[in-house]
């Protein structure tokens, strides 16, 4: 049998979802078809990569530089157009927090010396604290020698891909997938159908087609996922003051964290998550009154809880006793914003999802396609990355072997080395987005001493960045 769907609205209707909490998309749930073969392929290519997000481009620039690799013939499908670019001189509203296994994978390849001759923002700080207490943790650079992420627009990690694709590697845009024809073996090929009305063959087909990817619907890979109800408001902002802006700022709100990360002195890039309601709301109010709610929403503390206060007053005094500061944990003040750069306000759905098999015969699932975070940690994209890294170190050792790059033994290794990791990921985000959902008293006692006892401990402050920044 094989697995094939064809992305016909006409042939297939993709059955409508009802939108409940949590969903599981088994292959039964996803209609499939077994129909006539696939047109006879037009071209055939050793790798096929499936959808030109950063996390696709990574994996084909990855591929297409490894030595190993180098007499492979390796495709980039792109269903949206090439659209010419140049470095704008206002900052973009999509940026990502690089963590430092991104940074080493890209210094790697050269893609990190295009990014910061372009433009990157160190941070060498980060505080999270919450409205209901005056409970806070920070991560400094100190805790791990190095800075804890860099901040970089999508817009530059891509271009700086781009730079450094090889000459030999294809890239194709306006190449949207149509139709996939999986095998159930890898004693046969996987045919791709192009709306275009193109059809290739290939021995491995890289789904990196993102979050609704049609790559892990036709693998009918269950999907667990949930849609959390709100909406990430991102915006480019002008700061108040001018000042060493290299601090990374979280506040945990009931709607939802808000974050402002730095991009320049006097520039920092904005992501609100919060309730679809008061998303459109936001969007919707003028700039000014926009400005007021977003400061209101970094200092007003009218939300603090006086029980937890008291509490929580003793138990600093009792941390300061038992561990004294060392400084660096210290509360700062955050900037203030004095308006939000015009036409910058955009805002995207958020929901976590994760494929329950990362392969099959001839596929492998890479970043959204396979799992989607809340961007609370910053980690979506990082884990994508991890995921190129892992699958090419795979691949390579595969060819060392001798082996066939499209062998389902070989391509456990990369899905059982990364569920490991980003299932302990996910959780830990999903767990953190849960736990200041909540306003009740005894919740918010509980996270705020615990929060404040993560914060003195410096071992477990390493521990926990460790994980984030791999
Ligand atoms: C508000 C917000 C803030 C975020 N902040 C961070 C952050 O700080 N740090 C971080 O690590 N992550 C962050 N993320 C997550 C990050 O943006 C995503 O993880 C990342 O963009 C996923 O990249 P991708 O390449 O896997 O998928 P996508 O970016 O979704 O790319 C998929 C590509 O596939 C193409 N495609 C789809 N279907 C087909 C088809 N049939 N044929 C051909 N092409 C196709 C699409 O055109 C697209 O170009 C954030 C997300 C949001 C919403």
């Amino acid at each position: 049998m094989r697995h094939l769907l064809r992305k016909s609205a006409a042939v297939f209707p993709r059955p409508k979802l009802p939108f409940i909490s949590l969903r599981l998309l088994s292959s039964s749930s996803v209609k499939r078809q077994e129909t006539e073969s696939f047109a006879a392929p037009d071209d055939h290519y050793d790798v096929v990569v499936s959808g030109g997000g950063m996390v696709g481009f990574a994996a084909a620039c990855v591929l297409g530089r490894s030595k190993r690799l180098s007499d492979r013939r390796i495709l980039l499908l792109e269903g949206g157009p090439k659209k010419p670019w140049s470095l704008p001189k206002e900052y973009t509203n999509r940026v990502c927090a690089l963590s430092g296994h991104t940074q080493r994978l890209f210094e790697k390849h050269g893609i990190w010396e295009h990014i910061m001759r372009m433009r990157a923002q160190p941070v060498r700080r980060m505080q999270v604290w919450e409205s209901c207490s005056e409970a806070m943790i920070t991560f400094d650079e100190q805790y791990q020698d190095d800075v804890v992420a860099h901040i970089v627009e999508n817009d530059v990690i891509l271009q700086a891909i781009k730079n450094q694709m090889p000459d030999h590697v294809e890239v194709q845009f306006n190449s949207k997938v149509d139709g996939y024809d999986l095998p159930q073996d890898s004693s046969s090929r996987v045919t791709i159908s192009l709306a275009n009305g193109k059809t290739l063959s290939t021995d491995l087909l890289i789904g990196a087609d993102g979050a609704k990817s049609l790559v892990r619907q036709t693998m009918g890979s269950q999907y667990l996922g949930w849609e959390y109800d709100q909406m990430g408001i991102v915006a480019t902002l002008q700061l108040s003051e001018p000042s060493d802006n290299t601090v990374a700022w979280q506040r945990f709100l009931p709607t939802g964290p808000i974050a402002l990360l730095p991009l320049t002195d006097d520039r920092s890039s904005l992501v609100w998550s919060t309730t679809k309601d008061n998303a459109k709301t936001l969007l919707e109010l003028p700039e000014e009154e926009f400005t007021d709610a977003l400061n209101r929403a970094i200092w007003d503390n009218s939300r603090t809880d006086q029980t937890v206060q008291a509490v929580h007053e003793k138990w600093m005094n009792m941390l300061d006793v038992l561990i004294p500061s060392q400084g660096v944990d210290v509360r700062q003040l955050p900037p203030s914003v004095s308006a939000v750069i015009p036409g910058s306000r955009g805002a995207f759905p958020l929901g976590l999802g994760h494929a329950v098999h990362y392969v099959a015969p001839r596929v492998a699932l890479i970043g959204d396609a396979a799992h989607r975070v809340h961007p609370l940690a910053g980690q979506g994209v990082n884990l994508g990355f991890g995921d190129v890294t892992s699958l090419s170190e795979t691949l390579e050792k595969a060819v060392l072997l001798g082996a066939d790059i499209g062998d389902v033994r070989e391509l456990h290794k990369y899905e059982s080395e990364r569920q490991k990791h980003n299932v302990a990921t996910m959780a830990s985000i999903d767990g953190l987005y849960r736990l200041y959902s909540c306003n009740a008293t005894p919740v918010v006692l509980l996270r705020s001493l615990g929060l404040s006892a993560v914060n003195v401990l410096s071992p477990l402050k390493r521990y926990i960045m460790k994980h984030a920044e791999s």
